[in-house]
């Protein structure tokens, strides 16, 4: 990393800045007369070097590009590491990063319900022989901390020494089912017991929860979803505050490529400027929205802001809000899909995290787990107008069950 000689995006770390200052202040280039405010793009696949030495300089566009810099400083500041963030081509390029991180021939533990392609990616390199998975409930702490026992017991005198052959893989609250992890319990178990730990922070942003904090060796997130926020880029990245972690990711993003694009980057920050502004409007949103479709009859309702819901003392005691995803079940596949085809405000569409509202049933797509509901609909509320969100959701349940 060429570090001094560029423009300094390391942020004001030492100010102690609020986040919703810091998504609105870090990253920016120093403050000189008619300097821009803004960060520039840089569009360059090379850079000058000094002829006939290694100069330790960016060299090449998939090293690094100065672009990346504001908002790999900005996401560090939020999550609560010293160390730059790595910006990745999509989120699941960072999950690959960090599933890589595990030794050959390991153990992943993963939940039972968590994002599709972080699982069936797994799947893949387990049936390829390059790790072995074991699936757990995350809701039930005990079975966790028992299946990271296993495996560092399994693994033999290897694992003791931080050898990274097992990795606890978290999610919480889970994609789709909105389960919440304890996520102090288990973070300070695996590093205990000498196990590697990822925490995909994409529901509850760092401005809701802080899993480093928790003790995650490795924070991800789909910077597709909310940090962006408005459904117009692919992006992901990982934060760690372990510099040998990150150089393995870092490596990884170097040598296999998955590097993101600067104009992307460059909107993921334009977006992140605007998150808690966001996040404040849209959980306030889904928790009005969770309140009245908990009064609605015959439904089924998960979300950790509901103090009915089995994560809810969890929620509220690790997290500073309950996010801005919340799940109805209805009873049969059929009412959930007359539900998604009859609203019109809302958008039937995949993704989460925009501005703007969206609804999906989660087992149109083949492989979702079985144990997800047939009519379970996972909403990703925007930030319109909580009334008519109500008033169009109303309606398509009143078509669908009425
Ligand atoms: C979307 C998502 C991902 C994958 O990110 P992409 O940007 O779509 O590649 C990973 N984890 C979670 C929780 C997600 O929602």
């Amino acid at each position: 990393m060429p570090a001094g000689a560029h423009a300094d995006y390391s942020g004001p770390m030492t100010q102690n800045w609020a986040p919703e200052t810091v998504v609105v202040e870090t990253g920016r280039p120093p403050r000189e007369h008619d300097a821009a405010l803004n960060p520039p793009i840089t569009l360059t696949s090379t850079f000058i070097g000094t002829a006939g030495v290694e100069d330790g300089g960016r060299q090449y566009g998939r090293y690094g590009n100065p672009t990346w810099e504001p908002f790999e400083a900005a996401l560090a500041e939020l999550e609560g590491s010293a160390l730059p963030g790595l910006v990745f081509a999509s989120g699941l390029a960072a999950v690959t990063a960090a599933l890589d991180l595990v030794a050959p021939g390991g153990t992943v533990i993963m939940p039972r319900h968590c994002y599709l392609g972080a699982l069936s990616g797994a799947q893949e390199s387990a049936a390829a022989g390059r790790f072995r998975i074991v699936t757990v409930d995350i809701e039930d702490t005990a079975e966790v901390t028992a299946a990271i026992d296993a495996a560092v017991a399994g693994a033999g005198d290897r694992a003791s020494g931080r050898d990274r052959s097992v990795l606890l893989w978290l999610e919480s609250p889970t994609n789709p089912m909105l389960e919440v992890a304890d996520l102090p319990a288990l973070l300070a178990h695996a590093r205990a017991a000498g196990a590697l730990s990822v925490v995909d922070n994409t529901f509850a942003t760092p401005l809701v929860q802080k899993p480093l904090e928790h003790g995650a060796d490795v924070v991800l997130h789909s910077v597709t979803k909310s940090l962006s926020g408005h459904s117009d880029v692919v992006l992901g990245a990982t934060v760690t505050a372990d510099p040998e972690l990150r150089e393995l990711l870092h490596h990884h993003r170097s040598v296999r490529g998955g590097i993101a694009g600067p104009f992307e980057v460059w909107l993921a920050l334009r977006g992140l400027r605007t998150l808690a502004l966001r996040v404040e409007r849209s959980q306030a949103n889904a928790l009005a929205l969770a309140e009245r479709l908990s009064e609605y009859p015959g439904l089924e309702v998960r979300f950790p802001g509901l103090a009915t819901d089995p994560g809810h003392a969890r929620a509220a005691a690790q997290m500073t809000g309950f996010g801005s995803i919340l799940c109805i079940v209805l009873p049969t596949a059929e009412a959930a899909r007359t539900v998604a085809e009859s609203v019109r405000l809302w958008t039937p569409a995949t993704s989460l995290g925009g501005v703007e509202s969206l609804i999906e049933r989660r087992r149109r797509h083949a492989a979702e787990p079985e144990s997800v509901p047939e009519g379970l609909l996972r909403l990703s509320v925007g930030i319109e107008h909580v009334d008519d969100l109500w008033a169009d959701l109303e309606q398509a349940l009143d078509t669908a069950l009425g």
